[in-house]
């Protein structure tokens, strides 16, 4: 058995229609679905104006969707042919449609009869209960998962533990970075000045203030450079001293000051 989540297109419409009234449990006919707007054009325009279907293909025939609407943060649907269950369908495409609305939102929700199957499959996936309403609905709700990234300098007494989300991620091969790190260019990453513990037994680092509006910052044992300090409350760091700097969202954006780096850097 193959399975396959790919983003719908308008082609797919008719089979969504189809997989939607296939279904035993919050069944709704084709008329009761236009009753309540889900008609063909509703979900060509939402299509066009966003990716926010995904299919679920069994051996190339598909055989559940997940809608997402972006601008609410929530997930519109979710349903899956009553002979595809227990195949894993749902969570694959709860998980595509999770990482779509995570990518603009901190809390996404949606609502389901409280009775139903979808409510147990929901609480399973980490959804929490948050309001009953009116008919039996509930409305749930899921946070989007912070990363931790971990980190210090080469002695161990600077540590730092920092929570995501990792912002602006981007190389910089100006003179000042160059200096303070030794290298031909530096990868930073930045975080709100609140979401940045130092943790090691050095507890702060040593700071060098190198400009007008910031500080660089060092183990004063080592000397290894961990970050550079704004008096804007916010702290960059150095992708290199995290203890992994394997995951995606560090890889840098932009690169600035590229010219700061001789030509012969780069190494294909
Ligand atoms: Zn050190
Ligand atoms: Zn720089």
């Amino acid at each position: 058995m193959e399975i396959t989540i790919r983003l719908a297109d308008a082609t797919d419409i008719d089979t969504i229609f189809d997989i939607r009234t296939s279904v035993k449990e919050n069944h709704l006919s084709r008329d009761q679905l236009a009753e309540r707007g889900i008609t063909h054009d509703a979900i060509r325009e939402a299509l066009l104006a966003a990716p926010c279907i995904w299919m679920a293909d069994v051996n190339g025939t598909a055989a559940g969707f997940a809608m997402a609407d972006g601008a609410e943060g929530s997930i519109f649907a979710a349903f899956v042919r009553p002979e595809s269950e227990g195949r894993g369908l749902g969570r694959l495409l709860m998980d595509k449609a999770e990482t779509f609305l995570f990518q603009q939102h901190q809390r996404i929700w949606l609502e389901t009869d409280g009775a139903s199957r979808a409510s147990g499959f929901y609480r399973k996936l980490g959804w929490l209960p948050v309001a009953c309403l009116p008919g039996g609905d509930v409305r749930f709700e899921k946070q989007k998962k912070c990363a931790i990234y971990l980190g210090g300098c080469l002695c161990g007494a600077i540590r730092f533990e920092a929570t995501g989300p990792a912002l602006n991620p981007h190389n910089c091969s100006c003179k000042f970075c160059q200096k303070h790190t030794g290298a031909l260019t530096a990868s930073w990453v930045e975080f709100p000045r609140e979401n940045v513990k130092w943790t090691g037994p050095g507890r702060s680092p040593a700071t060098y203030r190198s400009s007008e509006y910031s500080s660089r910052a060092f183990c004063g044992n080592c000397g290894s450079s961990v970050g550079a300090i704004d008096d804007a409350p916010t702290v960059a760091l150095l992708v290199a001293a995290f203890d992994d700097n394997h995951a995606k969202e560090l890889q840098p954006e932009y690169h600035s000051f590229k010219d700061g780096a001789p030509a012969w850097a780069s190494v294909a």
